[in-house]
């Protein structure tokens, strides 16, 4: 990459595909069209933003060109970036993804924030509210891992922590597993297909998941975004009848699954923590039972403390 000269290179610069690409995404409807466009030409030139806005007068390479070109199509479609540049960032780690995950969100953040001040302090604190998982090694079990974001980040900050990571899609567990090797933790995770719960044989001291939970009649654009709705897995999004199925399921075979002194985490969506809340009372009648909201201030977390005995 050398300075523009020509009025060719002039168009050519990092600036001028930048302008460029914004100015189309902004046409599409994409939210963030500068940052979008920022992101995937730093991808394709294999830079950091940074350098970006340290060299607007870059000249591009004619494959680096094309290549971004093709990305810029595909977001113009509203394909995901993260499926375009192949990963996010979840809590601090890098996370392959794939159209056969879904792209881990923030808002999941909280989940395992929780289930990590609940994990250390239960571990550490002998006057904990949960007194029985006073041990040094312990079980948990992610119930739809997806693409892993959840269970690879407690085995990283949990080493003492069995994972079992649980999904339905052969190819979703391949990615997972992919990201446990990614991040060191593949030893600790124990990867099953299977159906929510059922290859659960041990009781187990954790139960995390973020089911799908949305309600199918809103898995339309513009209800959904199209980023969502055309591109990510409807096994990992639609929830059936409104969109609590899988949830219910969950809840109806999660007792015979946790410990005494246990905690079951379930992602849930904004409206539904009243009727969430109701349901886990019918199947924990004696837990502490609390809905989370997430830092939008919209309920989003299911947090049932089992009884201790
Ligand atoms: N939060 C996701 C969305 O709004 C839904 C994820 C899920 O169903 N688990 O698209």
């Amino acid at each position: 990459m050398t300075e523009p000269h020509t009025t060719e290179e002039t168009n050519n610069t990092v600036q001028a595909h930048i302008t460029r690409a914004r100015q189309r995404l902004t046409a599409a409807g994409c939210d963030t069209p500068k940052l979008d466009a920022e992101v995937l030409l730093a991808h394709v030139l294999r830079r950091d933003r940074t350098w970006l806005m340290s060299h607007p007068e870059a000249i591009l390479a004619e494959a680096e060109r094309s290549t971004f070109a093709k990305f810029i199509d595909r977001r113009e479609a509203r394909e995901p970036v993260a499926y375009l540049t192949g990963s996010k960032a979840f809590y601090g780690l890098d996370f392959v993804v794939t159209p056969d995950t879904l792209i881990p969100r923030p808002e999941t953040e909280l989940l395992v924030e929780t289930a990590l001040q609940w994990a250390t302090s239960s571990l550490t604190s002998s006057s904990s509210e949960s007194p029985k998982i006073q041990k040094s090694k312990y079980s948990i079990v992610d119930v739809g891992t997806g693409s892993g974001c959840i269970a690879v980040t407690l085995a990283k900050y949990l080493p003492e922590a069995h994972i079992m990571a649980v999904d339905m899609s052969a190819s979703a567990l391949a990615i997972a597993r992919q990201n446990a090797e990614r991040h060191g933790v593949a030893a600790q995770i124990k990867f099953v297909q299977g159906d929510l719960l059922a290859p659960v044989e041990k009781l187990v001291d954790m139960i995390v998941s973020n089911p799908p939970y949305v309600h199918p009649e809103e898995l339309v654009t513009p209800v959904t975004s199209p980023e969502v709705n055309h591109y990510e897995p409807r096994l990992a999004l639609d929830g059936g009848v409104e969109g609590l199925a899988v949830i219910q399921r969950l809840l109806a075979q999660a007792p015979d699954c946790l410990e005494l002194g246990g905690m079951l985490l379930v992602e849930i969506g904004a409206t539904q923590g009243n009727v969430v809340k109701k349901l886990a009372q019918a199947k924990f009648p004696a837990a502490t039972i609390d809905i989370e909201p997430d830092l939008a201030g919209l309920d989003r977390l299911l947090v049932v403390k089992n009884r201790v005995d």
